[in-house]
């Protein structure tokens, strides 16, 4: 008789929801004497425990004596239907949002600044944290490259303010620009765990979290660990960047993030001349992908050569042309996310 035997006699019976085998901390067969060792999931329900393991494993050849111990412990398993991991809250943070993409290139970085701005111009306490650690970006959006990070008589480090909002990136714990990203993934972690939790924030309405492109170990496992509000997934409307967006998309489904809706990038290009639109990489395709998905279209961005150039320069299109068509797609997608938010 094979310990699996055991545990799938232990598997059909269940006391207080769980499975005793869910129970199971340490299980041994020593001869004809079974020991196990079951944490506790609440106190009182060791007589429970006992009775029913003897009597699934009454009939269970091989097995002439069962030694059962208890310890207190915190459940390992969840309760069913809850994400399998605790995720820890930003401390004075209202709502967290992830903004993701498919893939690098789309504009998640500049469409995560003006966001942060647009909200702040609405009136909200905002900050932005740039963990785009494959191109952080933001220094360069809002002109504060080379800025020096301190910390405060407690250690917590101190956000740059600009344009009326918190911001930090971790592109100021890179040397330089040039420097590659080599540091290995837990302390990497470590950093980015730092640069959410170890900040003097203070009150805020929104944070904007900036994630690296695409799904890998990084976003997965800060949207595993961090308590986020919802998620924003930026694409742009070529076939290459849509078929990345779904890998996104699945990924917070995944991991249970609400997917507050898809901003649609580089979008049509409005001719100078006559002011018409041209859907330059193709009409309608973000809003039917947006449909198959069950996802909302929080607003669409034209391809603007202002942003582009302003950006450069390390002012958001927001502040610089506040009156520009894409401003103000910027400050309708930020009251529809706060109106989204606080309806819930
Ligand atoms: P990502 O964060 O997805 O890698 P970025 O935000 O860094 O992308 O943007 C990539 C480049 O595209 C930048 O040079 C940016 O100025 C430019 N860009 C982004 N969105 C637009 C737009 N709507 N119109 C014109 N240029 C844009």
């Amino acid at each position: 008789m094979a310990i699996k035997d055991i545990m799938d006699s232990l598997r059909d019976v269940v006391v207080e929801n769980s499975r005793l085998s869910e129970l199971v901390k340490d299980i041994k067969l020593i001869g004809q004497t079974l020991e196990i060792i079951y944490r506790l999931p609440k106190k009182g329900l060791e007589e429970e425990i006992v009775e029913k393991t003897q009597r699934a494993l009454e009939s269970v050849p091989d097995v002439e004596d069962v030694k059962i111990r208890f310890v207190e412990d915190i459940p390992a398993q969840p309760v069913m239907g809850a994400p399998a991991f605790t995720r820890r809250r930003v401390p004075n943070v209202k709502h967290l949002i992830a903004v993701g993409s498919g893939k690098g290139g789309v504009g998640k970085s500049t469409i995560s600044a003006n966001l942060a701005l647009a909200l702040s111009k609405l009136g909200y306490r905002v900050g932005l944290l740039d963990a785009d650690i494959y191109g952080p970006s933001v220094p360069t959006l809002l002109g504060i490259k080379g800025e020096r990070v301190h910390v405060d008589e407690e250690n917590r480090i101190i956000p740059i303010e600009k344009y009326g909002i918190k911001t930090l990136s971790i592109g100021f714990l890179l040397p330089s620009e040039d420097t590659p990203v080599i540091w290995r993934g837990p302390m990497l972690m470590r950093a980015l765990t730092q640069f959410l939790f170890d900040v003097r924030w203070g009150e805020l309405d929104f944070l904007v979290l900036d994630l690296p492109p695409g799904t890998g170990d990084v976003q997965l496992t800060l949207a595993q660990n961090v308590y986020m509000s919802g998620a924003i997934v930026v694409t742009t409307p070529q076939d290459v960047a849509l078929a990345d967006v779904k890998k996104a998309v699945a990924m917070f489904k995944e991991v249970d993030i609400p997917i507050l809706g898809v901003i649609e990038n580089m979008a049509y290009f409005v001719c100078p001349d006559s002011g018409k639109r041209y859907y330059i990489f193709g009409k309608g395709r973000v809003p039917e992908f947006a449909t198959t998905y069950g996802l909302k279209v929080l607003g669409s961005i034209p391809i603007d050569p202002d942003l582009a150039e302003t950006s450069d320069m390390g002012i958001p299109v927001v502040e610089s042309h506040p009156d520009s068509e894409s401003s103000k797609a910027f400050i309708g997608m930020a009251k529809l996310i706060s109106d989204i938010l606080q309806r819930r």
